[in-house]
């Protein structure tokens, strides 16, 4: 067993459990005398693997009937195009809150199928704040709304559902299953699975029946949510191994508890690291903390020359992928559902040493 905690942004850290029954039954899955990456997609030993990770998500989400849940590939780049191209229904315009890196790559993607209306704009304060939803300048006529719940790269998380009155669209990559959520506010949740959810190569969509089967014109049959829905998300062979490790996962994330229970310990998580930040003047993190994410904490060094020295540090320690995205510099710690509160505290000893070393 490894003893280093990993708080990689993505692809993140799985639970030490998965990955040991993923090893155990790697050879010869369950009665198929072959692996699960060997087995067909619609035999009966992956079928059920399928239907079983389906059934465990909607419980865990508690997914109204109405929602179906797609196993899909092409990450959550790929919903930044499949969002247009089935949300706008015969519509021109489309409403995008701007909170990040990622909703900068969501919008100019929908740009290329409709007139976009942003509605906030985080950018003026380097996506460290959102600006109160009453000053927020929603376009009524727009066929869709479409935010990220928490932005990874700043470390910036919505601590409230925006009350628009079209369907929205989220994209929960770096959020989902870290907290309770009403699904049934939403339209559209799509997330990439190497976040919180199992390794790269998959990514989830739940969405709404009513909009399905409405996509723009001459566009790839494989980007209309139908053509995934009416054929159980094997319209071609599905991403069959990071979909069996998703399941493992949502077995995990119940014996834990479920979301409730996750929710606790993600909170508990999170405060730990931000309060050794705030009280201390050697470290920093420049988010508004009504906005503070739980799932990505970044935080900068009072003197930016010793980053290097503390990462080399933290890796000798055990303490994996510190290093912060390179435009917002610093460090960033990654503490998805996989990350125990062990690991939070500690990196937060290693912190509090290497400033006695060097503060
Ligand atoms: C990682 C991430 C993405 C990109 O996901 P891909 O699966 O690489 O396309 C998009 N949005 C958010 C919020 C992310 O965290």
């Amino acid at each position: 067993m490894t003893q280093a905690y990993n708080f990689s942004a993505g692809p993140a850290m799985l639970p030490q459990e998965v990955l040991l029954r993923i090893q155990e039954e790697l050879i010869e899955y369950e009665n198929s005398k072959a692996s699960v990456m060997e087995i067909s997609h619609r035999g009966v030993d992956f079928m059920e693997a399928a239907q079983k990770a389906e059934k465990d998500l909607r419980e865990l989400l508690k997914i109204p009937d109405h929602y179906k849940v797609l196993f899909l590939q092409g990450g959550a780049s790929a919903q930044f195009s499949m969002v247009p191209i089935n949300l706008l229904r015969g519509g021109s315009k489309a409403n995008y809150a701007n909170t990040g890196h990622w909703s900068v790559k969501a919008i100019a993607e929908a740009k290329r199928y409709c007139d976009v209306n942003i509605c906030t704009d985080s950018s003026g304060n380097n996506f460290t704040d959102i600006e109160d939803f009453h000053d927020w300048k929603v376009d009524e006529d727009a066929a869709y709304f479409h935010y990220t719940p928490n932005e990874t790269i700043a470390g910036l998380e919505f601590d409230y559902i925006p009350d628009v009155s079209m369907p929205i669209a989220a994209d929960m990559s770096s959020t989902i299953l870290s907290r309770e959520i009403d699904v049934s506010k939403y339209g559209v949740i799509y997330a990439g699975a190497q976040k919180n959810i199992g390794p790269s190569g998959l990514t989830i969509v739940i969405v709404r029946d009513d909009l399905i089967g409405h996509p723009v014109n001459g566009q790839p049959k494989l980007f209309d949510y139908a053509t995934q829905a009416n054929n159980d998300s094997m319209f071609n062979t599905p991403a069959t191994f990071p979909w069996y490790v998703a399941g493992r996962v949502f077995e995990w994330l119940k014996e834990q508890g479920g979301l409730s229970a996750m929710q606790k310990i993600n909170k508990a998580k999170a405060e730990t690291l931000y309060s050794a930040i705030d009280n201390s003047d050697f470290y920093s993190n420049p988010v508004s903390i009504k906005y503070r994410s739980w799932m990505n904490i970044p935080f900068l060094l009072a003197d930016e020359k010793l980053k290097s020295k503390f990462l080399e540090r933290s890796k000798d320690s055990g303490l994996l992928a510190l290093k912060g995205h390179r435009s917002v510099g610093g460090m960033r710690a990654s503490i998805y559902n996989a990350m125990p509160q062990e690991g939070v505290d500690a990196l937060v000893s290693f912190m509090n040493d290497f400033e006695k070393d060097f503060g």
